[in-house]
């Protein structure tokens, strides 16, 4: 009989489940918006007691996350902004409710290892999922593996180069202000010209901007990490017109420092679009219960 996996992706605007084994066997799916802790979680149980029980359950989660498994605090977020989940004990809860092994990782890192066993970073070693939408995240596979580390990596509160000259903007990090996220999240773009990115023409200066900084946060990553392939995910990145203008500027930032044909003529095949879409987290999480009982 197959073994069915259970994936769980609570994003910090959609909370996605789906039992299966890969993306071409999902066998159920559903999502919801999150709201508070406590109904987000009684639904993801509602949804796994009416499905058979998976061997275990993958869970990606926004972050702040506790990663480390011999902390007290395992499988809880932590110190997120969002109103009432500091503290919710995300893993546990779901652990404990549906009497099934949990793997627990933030949920750019399940994107990530969606993405590098199913999707675009399919056959390299290490890859970066990098998401800019609602906040600024990346997941990174280091050798086959997620990083972890001492907590996990927070590439949104990376500082980038910002000329107040130019961008007046202060940015909207409550806690840094003006770090790449405070710069160049959705919700930044939206405070910065009146409109949120959807609503911004194609030719308005806003998106020269956020390809220069999406470009220096990517090229920072690419300086500290050098995966082989960045996978561009998220709301704001879904512009079709973004990409190519970020493809664009990582010879001008970075002066032609790293001479590698994949930051010059060959960025098309490095810079590239999620091959599993909106579901590269739910996938993953699927791909990190598996890979844990394997
Ligand atoms: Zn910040």
């Amino acid at each position: 009989m197959v073994k069915l996996y259970g994936g769980v992706e609570t994003g910090g605007t959609w909370c996605v489940c789906a039992l299966g084994t890969g993306p071409d066997d999902v066998r159920a799916r559903t999502q919801f918006p999150t709201t508070s802790p406590e109904e987000t979680l009684e639904r993801i149980v509602e949804f796994f007691r009416g499905q058979p029980s998976p061997e275990a359950l993958g869970v990606g989660s926004f972050g702040p996350v506790d990663l480390d498994r011999d902390s007290p605090m395992w499988g809880h977020v932590t110190t997120t902004p969002k109103p009432g989940w500091q503290r919710a004990p995300v893993a546990t809860v779901l652990r404990d409710r549906l009497n099934v092994p949990v793997v627990f990782d933030t949920d750019v890192n399940a994107a990530a290892v969606g993405e590098h066993r199913w999707g675009a970073g399919q056959g390299h070693a290490s890859v970066c999922y990098l998401t800019v939408g609602t906040g600024i995240g990346a997941g990174l596979i280091i050798n086959g593996k997620p990083v972890h580390g001492l907590v996990h990596p927070e590439v949104g509160h990376l500082r980038i180069p910002h000329d107040t000259g130019r961008d007046p903007f202060r940015g909207n990090c409550p806690v840094h202000g003006d770090c790449w996220e405070g710069l160049a999240s959705g919700p930044a773009m939206a405070a910065r010209w009146g409109n949120p990115p959807s609503e911004l023409v194609d030719d308005h200066p806003g998106w020269p901007l956020e390809a220069e900084y999406v470009a220096h946060g990517i090229l920072s990553i690419v300086c500290v990490a050098s995966p082989h392939r960045v996978i561009a995910g998220g709301g704001v990145l879904q512009r079709p017109r973004l990409l190519p203008m970020i493809r664009d500027r990582p010879r001008d930032v970075l002066g032609g420092y790293l001479d590698t044909p994949m930051l010059g003529v060959d960025i098309e095949d490095y810079l590239v679009a999620p091959a599993l879409g909106d579901d590269a987290g739910v996938l993953g999480a699927i791909a990190l219960a598996q890979a844990a009982e394997s």
